[in-house]
C-alpha cells in the first residue's frame, strides 16, 4: 500500500471509528479537569435567536444527491430558490433587506449549480453566474421584477434573515471552492462536480480522486483570569476602528483544538492557559472557516502583548465592558459573530474560578 492509498482510506466512516490509539486521546493532563459545570447557559442562543450562519432547519440530504432526475425535478420546482453568486457576491435587493433569487430560465449550461438542501419542502440551490457577466467584466444583468445588486454578504449579514443569509454564505463558500478546484492536485486532470456539489472527482479513470471543500478550522477564545472576574479583550491590526474582541487563531496541522487555544493565547498575549472549555461553533463562510469557540482560564495575569499581531490587549471586568460598550472608543464585534456570542454569554454569567 503506498501513501496515496492510505490517504484515500480516510473517509467519514474512518473518522467515526472508535480509535483507541494514544494519539487520539486529548492531552487532558495538561489542561486539568474539563468537566462542564459552569456557563450552562452557553447554548447556541444569541439575543433570542440562534447563532447565525448555522443553517438550522436545512436538510442537506433532503433530496438524494445521486438521483439526477430528482435533482432536476427539484430545480424545476416553482418553489425552488436559486441563489446567484458572482465573484463571491450574492444578489441583494435594492432596499438592502433581502437576498434575491436568480430566475431558473436565466441559467445557462456554463453556470455551476449546487444543491444546498431543503427546508419545509423548498429546495435551495446556489448558482455561479460568473459566465454571464458583461463583456466589460461587470455583474450580470438582473432582469425581471427582482431588482438588486451583487454585494459581499459580509457587508450586510447582520441585517438579514439569519437562515437565508446563512444559506447564501454556504453557497458562496461552496461555489468559490468549485471555481478554484477545476484540476486534480494529484494527477493534474480535470475534475468534475459530484454529489450535487458536495464534492468533486477527478475525471482520470486510474486516479478518480475525491476532492472535498476546504474548511479552515480556527479557535476563538474568551480568556479569563484565575478569579473569573476579568477577561482579555484585544484589538487586532485588521479590526475596524474601535472594535474590541476576544482572541482567535487558526489550527495548525497535527494540533488538537485545546492545544491551539493554549498556543495562540501564549503567542498573542503571553498568558499560560490551564483550563479550556468548549462553548459553541459557527461556520464563517467569509473566510471558509469553522470557528470553534471556547472559554479559557489563564493561571497568570501578566500580559505580554505581541504587537506584531495585536494593536493592544488588556483585562476588562464585566462592569467595565458594560460601561464602555457602544462608546466612541469601544465597540463590540458584529452581532452575528461567535465572538459576540462568547462575550455576551460571559457578561451574563456568574464568575467561575480556575
Ligand atoms: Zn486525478
Amino acid at each position: 500500500m503506498n501513501s496515496d492509498d492510505e490517504q484515500r482510506q480516510i473517509s467519514p466512516a474512518h473518522l467515526e471509528r472508535d480509535d483507541p490509539s494514544p494519539s487520539a486521546v486529548p492531552r487532558r493532563a495538561q489542561l486539568g479537569d474539563q468537566t462542564p459545570r459552569a456557563f450552562q447557559d452557553a447554548s447556541r442562543e444569541l439575543s433570542g435567536s440562534r447563532l447565525p450562519y448555522t443553517f438550522e432547519g436545512l436538510e442537506r440530504d433532503g433530496i438524494d444527491r445521486r438521483d439526477d432526475g430528482a435533482l432536476a425535478a427539484a430545480l424545476n420546482d416553482p418553489r425552488a430558490e436559486i441563489l446567484p453568486v458572482w465573484r463571491r457576491r450574492v444578489l441583494m435587493s435594492d432596499d438592502g433587506e433581502s437576498l434575491l433569487q436568480w430566475p431558473k430560465e436565466q441559467l445557462t449550461d456554463k453556470d455551476t449549480v449546487v444543491f444546498l438542501g431543503t427546508k419545509d419542502g423548498v429546495p435551495y440551490f446556489a448558482a455561479d453566474v460568473s459566465s454571464q457577466q458583461t463583456t466589460d467584466g461587470e455583474a450580470p444583468d438582473v432582469a425581471g421584477p427582482a431588482r438588486g445588486s451583487f454585494i459581499d454578504p459580509w457587508m450586510t449579514g447582520p441585517n438579514l434573515d439569519p437562515f437565508r443569509v446563512g444559506v447564501g454564505a454556504y453557497g458562496r463558500h461552496l461555489l468559490a471552492w468549485h471555481r478554484s478546484h477545476q484540476y486534480c492536485g494529484r494527477c493534474g486532470s480535470q475534475t468534475k462536480l459530484s454529489k450535487a456539489g458536495l464534492e468533486r472527482r477527478c475525471t482520470s479513470e486510474p486516479c478518480s480522486d475525491y476532492l472535498f471543500p476546504r474548511i479552515n478550522p480556527a479557535t476563538i477564545m474568551l480568556v479569563q483570569d484565575p478569579s473569573g472576574e476579568k477577561c482579555v479583550m484585544a484589538r487586532n491590526h485588521n479590526f475596524p476602528p474601535t472594535i474590541h474582541s476576544v482572541l482567535a487563531g487558526y489550527v495548525d496541522a497535527g494540533e488538537t483544538l485545546e492545544q491551539t487555544v493554549v498556543r495562540e493565547v501564549e503567542e498573542e498575549v503571553g498568558l499560560s492557559v490551564t483550563k479550556v472549555r468548549y462553548a459553541a461553533s459557527q461556520p464563517w463562510a467569509f473566510s471558509n472557516s469553522l470557528m470553534i469557540g471556547f472559554f479559557a482560564w489563564a493561571e497568570d495575569t501578566t500580559l505580554n502583548v505581541n504587537l506584531d499581531e495585536l494593536e493592544k490587549a488588556d483585562w476588562y471586568s464585566r462592569e467595565q465592558i458594560n460601561d464602555l460598550r457602544g462608546s466612541e472608543d469601544f465597540r463590540l464585534p458584529r452581532k452575528d459573530s461567535i465572538a459576540r456570542f462568547l462575550i455576551e454569554t460571559w457578561l451574563t454569567s456568574t464568575p467561575e474560578t480556575l
